[in-house]
């Protein structure tokens, strides 16, 4: 087939959180002629699926008196991943933030500043009303008002470039065409290749199909494309890592990641203190660490009584506040037993058998805990004596949990102007990378003092991108 022929000034790969981002900000605010390859029948991507952006200094922060200052936030950034991010990288995108909130609050988005956990400071969390999805659809009117030329179904698949190793245009396959859209300046947002077992399996050395993926099983297109085109990589092999996580119903996860649950790897021993939940991502890679990846999250009677009467103590977000009565709990579970996923029983023997250790070892760990309840100290992971409950009210009972994780992050190297980098590190001549595709910005653990940082990424670097490449365009 024939492929039909488009020109564009600028060609965006991807309407996720950056794609969109990226899309306003070059026809809207710069007026190019631009074009957006949507591999989906919705834009958004796993952007709908956020609660909140990160941002500092932001006009939210400043009006909640909220003392959150770039300087400190990025030193912290620095020192958490003992200086092994791109330095100018996450300045620039620290510096973009809080004008960021503002933006997207002159589009009509309301936000509130959160705690993603308890007593969190400063707060950096940007919650919007209605989410990511709210925020897509804002953004995809926007760029439908300002012309924005959106194809949907529509997926990219070959970035061309000229003979002197500038960017041409991209090839695109939909339902019945082939396109080949001409363009000075190709911006990439696919949003990683969660969904692509290949890919993890080689760049993630912990991988396992028993890690599931709670976001959109994306395929690493962008990744691809700029690799044959020439990209450097940096940063590959992160996931958005997430665990002790349950892959079936939402309230039998919440149950299991409550801070005074007791969780046991496969031999029957603990390995956290179970507070670290409210770290999920540390967390998960403490349970990566396990044998086979899995943990049972255990716990008896009473602390189901206190779950369904008197509510959660750890909240998920926005989603399951804190203090939500779990009411259906007991419906719940008993499906999950069906399932194999949980086990209920009378006695620690009979969960013993379950998870396939001996009634002794398991019956070790349980009386070693309800020791240090009963003391007020936890002498091997000093676990908040808020949260040591004993367990000795049967029934008793076992999730199984497996990591999970959101999307995957790093992969195509870019510089603080969002331009993707070859070999020697030198950009290539108009192509630009935003999003959850780009490496450099995430060691190898999201920080969760700096939340809402993979969406915040997303946004400011997909208008950074858009910026950038409009000079870029409007020089040549
Ligand atoms: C359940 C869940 C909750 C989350 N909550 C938060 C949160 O509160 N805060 C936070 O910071 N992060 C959160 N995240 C992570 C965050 O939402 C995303 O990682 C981030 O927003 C990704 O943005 P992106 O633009 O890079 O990719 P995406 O938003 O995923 O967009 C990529 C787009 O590219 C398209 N695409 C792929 N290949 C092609 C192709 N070849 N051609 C054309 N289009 C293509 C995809 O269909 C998709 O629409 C969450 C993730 C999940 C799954």
């Amino acid at each position: 087939m024939n492929p039909e022929t488009l020109e564009a000034q600028v060609v965006i790969v991807g309407a996720g959180g950056a794609g969109l981002a990226a899309a306003v900000v070059a026809t809207a605010e710069k007026g190019l002629d631009v074009v957006v390859l949507e591999k989906r029948r919705k834009t958004g991507g796993n952007s709908t699926m956020a609660e909140g952006l990160f941002a500092a200094e932001s006009v939210v922060q400043k009006r909640m008196k909220v003392d959150a200052r770039r300087d400190e936030l990025w030193r912290l950034a620095m020192e958490y991943s003992h200086w092994k991010l791109n330095a100018r990288l996450w300045r620039t995108f620290i510096d973009k933030s809080g004008d960021t909130i503002e933006w997207l609050e002159n589009k009509g988005l309301k936000f509130k500043v959160v705690p993603l956990f308890p007593n969190q400071v400063p707060l950096v969390w940007h919650c919007m009303e209605g989410g990511g999805t709210a925020t897509a659809k804002v953004l995809e009117k926007e760029c439908a008002a300002a012309g924005v030329r959106m194809l949907k179904e529509t997926a990219a698949r070959k970035i061309l470039t000229d003979r002197k190793g500038g960017i041409s245009g991209v090839i695109a396959s939909a339902k019945n065409r082939e396109l080949k859209i001409m363009a000075k300046s190709v911006i990439i947002a696919t949003g990683g290749y969660a969904g692509n077992k290949e890919l993890l399996k080689k760049y993630y050395p912990d991988y396992s199909e028993d890690m599931f993926c709670r976001g959109l099983p994306h395929m690493g297109d962008g990744l691809l494309m700029a690799i044959e085109a020439g990209a450097a990589t940096e940063g590959l092999g992160i996931l958005q890592l997430s665990g002790p996580n349950f892959p079936g119903n939402r309230d039998c996860g919440v149950v299991a990641q409550e801070p005074n649950t007791v969780w046991v790897n496969k031999r029957g021993e603990r390995f956290v203190d179970e507070v670290m939940g409210y770290n999920h991502w540390e967390s998960g890679n403490a349970l990566t660490r396990q044998p086979e990846k899995i943990s049972y999250s255990l716990f008896d009677e009473r602390i189901k009584q206190r779950v369904t009467d008197e509510g959660i103590i750890k909240g998920w977000g926005l989603r399951v506040l804190s203090g939500t009565k779990l009411t259906d709990l007991d419906k719940k579970l008993q499906m999950e037993v069906a399932e194999g996923r949980v086990r209920i029983a009378g006695s620690w023997d009979e969960i013993a058998e379950w998870i396939g250790i001996k009634p002794a070892v398991l019956k070790a760990t349980i009386d070693e805990y309800n020791a240090f309840c009963d003391d007020g100290y936890d002498r091997l992971f000093a676990k908040d004596r808020r949260y040591l409950d004993a367990l000795r009210t049967p029934p008793y009972y076992a999730i199984r949990c497996q990591p999970s994780f959101m999307s995957t992050i790093g992969g195509i190297k870019i510089n603080h102007r969002m331009e993707v980098l070859d070999h020697q590190d030198n950009p290539i001549p108009g192509l630009y990378a935003a999003g959850v595709d780009t490496g450099g910005w995430e060691t190898d653990t999201y920080n969760a003092i700096l939340s809402g940082t993979t969406y915040g990424f997303s946004m400011n670097s997909g208008r950074i991108a858009a910026e950038n490449a409009t000079e870029y365009v409007l020089e040549k």
